[in-house]
């Protein structure tokens, strides 16, 4: 009898596991094979070998990773970038236009800015929160709308039912980038979405010791880039496939904890006099709260906020702080803590940080696994530091 998949955990654990376990081995051992013998293939693509992503490491993540989300397939990638370019590069192509969210993430933004126009993909930008702009700015060569489930820093929730209800009027193809969101919290092709974007190496994987990515939907769309993925050579290693796939069974229990742990710190946070502002959608005072309730299952382990004393303020913070680690990345077992202006947001002008609203003493929190009540203690202790 098939196995009975219907909760997320369940197909965390069991989803595209091998029905005859390999020599009674629970856990799918790593397939450390560049290549695999012929059996009659007819079309390249089919060819089993390790660039083709299709090792029965990649195929077991394939299944998982299109359960997950409720979609028809997926595809895994060597990191969240080749996947983002894998994808947008087959469904904009050359000469094609794109429209996508302002404020993206700092990496996809330059992919637009720096590499597009010079292999004749046109962007313009779009607010997400403001659906009746977007029109105007259709062309007639325009393919695609490109969103994020939740922005960075700011962790802004854009109109994303908008986004796909425009994409299916509009004839064009939606895509949203959910890595902050995860599929515990958002399964954006529930809502309509075409594509949806991963980078594994945040909550994917959630152990900070891998990089890849993934793209998950539309059955004959990931036909599509997976083609292109395999002539531009972005394959994910076995190894990494079988870290992900330990890192991804667990992915229920973290992300849930994190969404409490960080709902408890951006609380907390908000009522202490020294913090001026806290963005997080799980509070009732940020702006896209109410959307954040009605698409989202939680709001996710990633929270900013602003300090009196601004910039210099946040930098004593950070160093008085002494369980979470200045780095950046996110969507780990280890709480991460950095000053965007200096880290992630250093490839914007100071001009368009502020723009943006990314103010030079903003403060991010990449909330991981620690018991809460020792964040928030470490939280209250170094904020009574830095204003001694
Ligand atoms: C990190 C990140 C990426 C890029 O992923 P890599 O795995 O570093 O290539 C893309 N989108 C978002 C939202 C990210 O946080």
């Amino acid at each position: 009898m098939a196995k009975l998949m219907k909760g997320l955990d369940t197909k965390l654990i069991h989803a595209g596991e091998p029905e005859q376990r390999i020599g009674g081995a629970v856990t799918l051992p790593i397939f450390q094979s560049s290549t695999y013998e012929y059996s009659g293939q007819t079309s390249y693509h089919d060819l089993r070998y390790i660039r083709l992503n299709n090792t029965p490491n990649h195929l077991a993540l394939h299944t998982k990773l299109a359960m997950l989300e409720n979609a028809d397939a997926a595809l895994v990638a060597g990191s969240g970038m080749a996947a983002i370019s894998a994808a947008l590069l087959t469904v904009v192509g050359g000469g094609g236009h794109l429209l996508a969210q302002d404020c993206l993430y700092g990496g996809t933004h330059d992919l637009l800015t720096q590499e597009f126009p010079s292999i004749g993909i046109e962007v313009d930008f779009i607010d997400a929160d403001d659906p009746p702009s977007w029109r105007e700015m259709i062309r007639s060569h325009t393919k695609a709308i490109y969103v994020e489930a939740i922005s960075n820093p700011l962790v802004q929730v854009g109109d994303l039912r908008a986004a796909c209800e425009f994409a299916s009027e509009h004839g064009l193809l939606s895509l949203i980038d959910n890595t902050f969101a995860s599929p515990v919290n958002f399964r954006p092709s529930e809502i309509g979405f075409d594509l949806s974007l991963h980078s594994a190496t945040k909550y994917l994987n959630g152990h900070t010791d891998i990089v890849a990515g993934a793209v998950i939907g539309r059955g004959e769309l990931i036909g599509e880039i997976t083609r292109k993925l395999n002539h531009f050579g972005g394959a994910l290693d076995p190894h990494a496939c079988f870290l992900l796939q330990r890192g991804l069974k667990t992915l229920g229990v973290r992300v849930r904890h994190q969404n409490e742990s960080a709902l408890r710190i951006a609380r907390f946070l908000e009522q202490h006099p020294r913090v001026t502002r806290v963005n997080y959608p799980g509070l009732e005072s940020h702006p896209n709260h109410l959307r954040a309730c009605e698409l989202f299952d939680g709001f996710g382990g990633v929270l900013s906020f602003e300090l009196q004393g601004e910039a210099r303020a946040a930098d004593r913070f950070i160093a008085n702080v002494t369980i979470p680690i200045c780095a950046p990345s996110l969507g780990g077992v280890e709480t991460l803590i950095t000053r965007p202006a200096t880290t992630s947001h250093l490839g914007m002008t100071a001009e368009d940080r502020a723009r943006a609203g990314i103010r030079d003493g903003l403060v991010r929190l990449s909330v991981g696994l620690e018991t809460s009540d020792d964040l928030i203690e470490d939280f209250e202790i170094a904020l009574r530091a830095t204003y001694d």
